[in-house]
């Protein structure tokens, strides 16, 4: 914030955001500062801001005017980290985090480690890798902090290496001129080339996407040798692919001829019609294009929409099937308003052996730092760099083709796949997804003192039983006597094991 470089000594964006989230609700900002007061006079001045919601000790909320609520929380710079962590949640994840430290003695709050049961400080909480010592654990990344098993993968050494930006050698969807981007192909390669990629494939589209003026095969050729010329200009900076994003029509059968699409570098193959085919239709259309021998990835799987369009009907347990064994990867594409596949998919394709790649589908030059956005899903989904092909040279990927094109017609998985180390989350998440409708917990007949049970020191038993109700639901008499609170159930089930005062409202 402009004119608090002496106050603001540290700052972040946390909640849902830090966590990589699709879509988020409020935006929480956290200030590290020993004088908060000009801090939160400032904010609540900024032209952004159309109204201040609340403004108490250490915490100010604002609407502004585009309608986007933000919560700005002050602490001394000492318990940023404590702070930090606490912002970006999950609450499930913080609770399950909380309730280990304290197996340790250690009880973790929003304000530091203090000894169980006790006031007594043991640390600010400086660092967030200070909050999971406590709980003697290593750092967890954001983006898996959903509670979903990263601690116990976190206290047996089984966290992935999530892929990040550094890893990303190439971008291999995008458009120009030539159909709907607003890019020429030289300007597309050298907003690449700035970023440092080391390949990047121009991929417009086909002539049946005829409001984006899409490509036909002739048209396709001509841009291939305008392509090679380019190639020849930039020299040895850059490998710049011949590609094309081909329509997957109604059938399952491509828009462009196969021998033309041959002779292009990379190939990805997308549905851009019939969005609302039930899930068989639409999985044996996109089966029939991996079938073709020519298709390297399939664009966009899911064509969901953000806030506009909800994902197409897809078999996902066929989809993944076949791409692993025709060696077709599935894009994660980073355009901000698709971030599809999403994280779930990410995470059970890399189960199912596919390869997948990280693409912005740019149409204009300044969308080429859209892979960041792709990179969000791949982490929530625990996806590793040598899960992702353009994490690679593109030698690897030629050979790859070279291998598929050759056995195409025999039906046999041609991608050189090599899965990774098994994924913590695998069927512990699985399961945990499919919780839905809830074990029957069987309770053993005090429950009519549950809630005086609550009010006292909590025993191992209902330790326990709180944490399986928060992790799995599905205990009526317990959320019942949560109920007698103010406030969420949820809530007050994480303040009762943490020991915290309960407020109404609950954690972030
Ligand atoms: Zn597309
Ligand atoms: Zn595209």
């Amino acid at each position: 914030m402009r004119g608090l470089e002496g106050h603001v000594e540290r700052i972040a964006i946390c909640g849902s955001i830090r966590r990589g989230k699709a879509m988020c609700g409020d935006l929480d900002l956290l200030v590290g500062s020993h004088d908060g007061g000009p801090v939160a006079a400032r904010f609540v001045t900024l032209p952004e801001v159309e109204r201040v919601l609340f403004r108490g000790d250490g915490r100010v909320e604002v609407l502004l005017h585009d309608r986007q609520q933000v919560d700005l929380r002050i602490v001394a710079p000492e318990q940023f980290g404590a702070g930090l962590h606490y912002l970006t949640g999950s609450a499930l994840h913080n609770i399950a985090l909380r309730t280990r430290a304290l197996r340790y003695g250690i009880k973790v709050s929003d304000d530091g480690l203090f000894v169980r049961d006790t006031t007594q400080l043991i640390d600010p909480g400086t660092t967030e890798e200070a909050i999971f010592a406590a709980a003697r654990l290593p750092f967890i990344p954001p983006e898996l902090r959903e509670n979903t098993g990263e601690i116990e993968a976190a206290a047996e050494g089984r966290l992935p290496r999530l892929v990040e930006a550094a890893d990303l050698m190439g971008d291999l969807h995008m458009h120009t001129r030539a159909s709907d981007g607003r890019g020429t192909a030289r300007e597309m390669i050298d907003a690449a080339l700035a970023l440092g990629h080391r390949y990047v494939a121009i991929t417009d589209h086909s002539k049946a996407l005829s409001v984006a003026n899409g490509l036909d095969e002739a048209r396709l050729l001509a841009q291939i040798r305008h392509l090679r010329a380019l190639q020849e200009e930039v020299g040895e900076r850059i490998q710049v692919l011949a590609g094309v994003e081909v329509d997957i029509l109604g059938d399952g059968a491509l828009d462009l001829d196969v021998g033309v699409l041959d002779r292009c570098d990379w190939v990805i193959a997308s549905v851009h019609s019939g969005l609302d085919d039930d899930a068989t239709t639409m999985t044996d259309r996109m089966i029939r294009a991996m079938e073709s021998g020519v298709v390297d990835a399939i664009g966009h799987p899911t064509n969901r929409r953000l806030g506009e369009r909800r994902a197409s009907a897809l078999d996902f347990e066929r989809l993944f099937a076949a791409a692993a064994r025709t060696g077709v990867a599935l894009e994660i594409n980073g355009n901000p308003h698709r971030m599809d596949l999403d994280d779930n998919a990410c995470r059970s394709a890399r189960e199912a052996g596919v390869g997948l790649v990280i693409n912005t589908d740019s149409h204009a030059p300044h969308h080429l730092p859209w892979q960041e956005y792709g990179l969000l899903p791949a982490r929530r989904g625990g996806i590793a760099p040598t899960d992702v092909w353009n994490c690679a040279p593109f030698a690897a990927m030629a050979d790859r083709r070279r291998l598929r094109k050759r056995s195409a017609n025999a039906r046999v998985s041609v991608s050189g796949w090599e899965p990774a180390a098994e994924l913590y989350v695998g069927k512990a998440a699985s399961a945990h997804y499919q919780a839905d409708d809830g074990p029957d917990l069987a309770q053993d007949g005090d429950d009519a003192n549950l809630v005086e049970r609550l009010r006292g020191p909590l025993d191992d038993d209902l330790r326990t039983r709180l944490d399986d109700w928060m992790r799995n639901g599905g205990d009526a008499a317990l959320e019942e006597a949560l109920s007698t609170w103010p406030g969420h159930p949820m809530a007050t089930a994480f303040s009762l094991l943490t020991a915290a005062p309960i407020s109404p409202d609950g954690g972030p």
